[in-house]
């Protein structure tokens, strides 16, 4: 069984709030799980957004029951596969894979310095096309349009690999002095070392820090050293590196919040 089989799976027999945030080119659905501990703050988790790193699934379907379990503060969405067509096509034919069945790279097509990173490329391929427009593929509209209808306090992207964090785009003042704690907050549960991305554009992590000010990480789990993708193997060292991520940057998301009121 691979993991959209599981993932189709545990979105049946999960009983609590559940939900479809849109649908893929070739009309999968995209799953979200909501667990509500508080109202306040709303945190939204994606993963497996580049086909390849569906190894983030197996992790969300991970957090979600801990976050159940566990989890205190918050109201968490759960998306553990928005591109489950690249997914299929990693698992089938291509296993290095990372974008959409269009060839659009998702984590390119946000519209923050749309088309100006680095490895953008114009044409559609496996990686790094940036679409023709920034949103032109449904999963980027999707996670945009759930994005704005939650208006999030926080959002984390899981990617793999390279065990390291990015949260910078662009930030002045107090949000890069606040986003820059959350991020340390990740790194200190993690043991993942903080990394600038300046070259990096269009991302969900970018849109969310320009666009809707509030704090974003990109997570990328699994030891650089082991090859692409990552196989249900690594799932519980990674489990263990990422298990109390959520809770660290919640609660210091709440202090901050604390502090600035005072
Ligand atoms: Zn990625």
């Amino acid at each position: 069984m691979n993991i959209l089989d599981e993932l189709d799976i545990f979105y049946d027999h999960y009983c609590g709030e559940k939900g479809i945030i849109g649908y893929s080119r070739l009309n999968k659905p995209i799953y979200r799980f909501s667990l509500r501990k508080t109202f306040y703050p709303t945190v939204i988790v994606q993963c497996a957004m580049h086909a390849r790193e569906y190894i983030t699934t197996y992790l969300c379907l991970k957090l979600i029951e801990r976050f159940n379990l566990f989890g205190k503060v918050g109201t968490v969405h759960f998306i553990p596969a928005v591109n489950p067509d690249g997914i299929e096509i990693a698992l089938t034919k291509k296993p290095l894979y990372k974008a959409n069945f269009a060839g659009v790279d998702l984590n390119v097509n946000f519209d923050a310095k749309w088309g100006k990173g680095e490895k953008n490329l114009f044409k559609k391929g496996d990686e790094n096309f940036v679409g023709n427009y920034p949103f032109c593929e449904p999963e980027s509209k999707a996670l945009r349009n759930f994005t704005l209808s939650l208006n999030p306090q926080l959002t984390i992207s899981f990617h793999s690999k390279g065990q390291e964090i990015y949260w910078e785009f662009c930030q002045s003042g107090y949000e890069r002095a606040r986003d820059r704690q959350i991020a340390k907050s990740a790194k200190q549960v993690t043991g993942y070392k903080i990394k600038s991305t300046p070259n990096s554009c269009g991302g969900y992590k970018d849109w969310c820090v320009q666009k809707l000010k509030i704090p974003a990480l990109t997570v990328e789990v699994g030891n650089d050293a082991l090859a692409h993708p990552l196989g249900k193997e690594n799932l519980e060292e990674i489990y263990q590196q990422n298990k109390d991520l959520l809770f660290a940057v919640i609660k210091r998301y709440m202090e901050l919040k604390c502090k600035k009121n005072l």
